[in-house]
């Protein structure tokens, strides 16, 4: 099901699902939030709540096993994970990632073979692009995939990957013709267990510390031609540029969410907290920061949605729409969760308060999935175009 475009109403459905994830925000993600952080725990527990309540299935069709609520209400559950931790939401959405390029190549037994597992939240998913010199610069991976009689062998390193360790079902990038460069890119289902395929040592981050992030490492990994997505080879490019136009929205989303949760503590602690003798909400300057968080957040959580619904569609102005929303939200992000760290003075500088996590977190939304630059290339590509029509 998908709305119609720029319609923002919730449904009934839609908004229990909604009112759920805030009660598991509330009653799992709060209690344990700042000890997964401390010990980088993965958060296991609170995704047996996610799939108790069937909240992998927001994510999927229902041809799949998912709901089939569509891209809207995907980016609106992200939101309301991300306003309790980043980290939970990362690793949710990660799956998710992971799961896009068989949702947007793969072929009906492919999508039949894996994607039901991954919406009942029974497995869970990774996504396998970047590598230690190919980060922005996404054309210059050198992960091989040779091809021997009817299989493919695996060979490179992918860098910085969420859920790798954890996730059974990966989705890996490598080039099937080299002389091609990046329109020689193929994407292959591995599965945890496969002869060859390790993982790194678990990244010490500076913040999302319950997300789990590796290296991801194949030495002559075997697969069938039939682990290939849509069985062609070379079409990875293409599916890497979808997969990241589906996926940014996701990425806005949770930048909302992450600095509205920051400025709910802050609005909060300005009403309780007294100097001079009134609270310190009533001071202008206070007000005028938590006035500009509301402004920004109100902005970039349109945005989102924007995207969101545009993502499903093939409007010319798609990846246009998710980079603007991607890039704006995660720069909200950073600023209302530095603000927000503002607001609670020295209390906001410790761990007794939750806005110094989300702060930390905050920094990873113009990093991962193309970094703030790399949305101004994309929306300045849009602009040199756009430019010889203007009148
Ligand atoms: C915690 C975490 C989780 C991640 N999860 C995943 C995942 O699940 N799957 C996956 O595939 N990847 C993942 N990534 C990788 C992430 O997408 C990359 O880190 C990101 O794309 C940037 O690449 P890089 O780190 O190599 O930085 P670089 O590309 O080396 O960039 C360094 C700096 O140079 C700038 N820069 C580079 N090129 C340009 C340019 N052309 N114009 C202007 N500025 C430029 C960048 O903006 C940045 O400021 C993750 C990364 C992190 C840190």
């Amino acid at each position: 099901m998908e709305r119609n475009l720029m319609d923002f109403t919730v449904t009934e459905d839609e908004q229990q699902i909604l009112d759920l994830v805030h009660e598991i925000g509330r009653n799992e993600i709060i209690p344990q939030r700042a000890e997964l952080d401390e010990k980088e725990e993965f958060p296991h527990k609170i995704f047996d709540k996610f799939r108790e309540a069937g909240l992998f299935g927001t994510m999927f069709d229902e041809e799949y096993g998912g709901l089939g609520m569509g891209a809207f209400l995907s980016c609106m559950v992200s939101e309301a994970v991300a306003e309790y931790c980043l980290g939970v939401a990362t690793a949710f959405g990660a799956s998710k990632l992971g799961a896009l390029p068989i949702i947007i190549g793969g072929t009906e037994e492919q999508k039949q073979k894996y994607l039901p597992s991954l919406a009942s939240g029974e497995k869970i998913a990774a996504f396998g692009l970047t590598e230690p010199e190919a980060g922005s610069d996404v054309p210059n991976l050198s992960t091989m995939a040779e091809k021997k009689g009817d299989k493919y062998i695996l060979n490179g390193t992918k860098q910085w990957i969420s859920n790798a360790g954890v996730a059974d079902t990966y989705t890996i990038f490598a080039l099937t013709d080299k002389a091609k460069g990046a329109r020689g890119m193929s994407v292959f289902i591995l599965e945890k267990g496969m002869k060859g395929l390790s993982f790194g040592k678990l990244e010490n981050k500076l913040g999302i510390r319950c997300s789990h992030t590796r290296q991801i490492i194949m030495e002559d990994v075997e697969v069938s031609e039939e682990n290939l997505v849509g069985l062609k080879p070379n079409r990875g490019f293409i599916h890497g540029i979808k997969t990241l136009n589906a996926s940014r929205p996701f990425i806005a989303s949770m930048g909302v969410g992450v600095a509205h949760g920051a400025y709910k503590e802050a609005a909060k602690y300005a009403k309780e907290r007294v100097q001079f003798g009134k609270s310190i909400i009533n001071f202008q300057a206070i007000q005028h920061m938590l006035a500009n968080m509301m402004v920004k957040i109100d902005a970039a959580r349109l945005l989102s949605y924007r995207a969101a619904v545009y993502s499903v569609t093939d409007h010319p102005d798609t990846a246009k729409f998710s980079a603007i929303a991607k890039y704006y939200a995660a720069e909200t992000a950073m600023q209302v969760t530095t603000d927000a760290v503002q607001v609670l003075g020295g209390y906001g500088y410790v761990k007794d308060y939750p806005v110094e996590k989300m702060f930390r977190d905050a920094k990873i939304l113009q990093i991962y999935e193309g970094t703030s630059q790399i949305q101004l290339n994309e929306i300045g590509s849009y602009i040199i175009k756009e430019a010889t029509t203007y009148k």
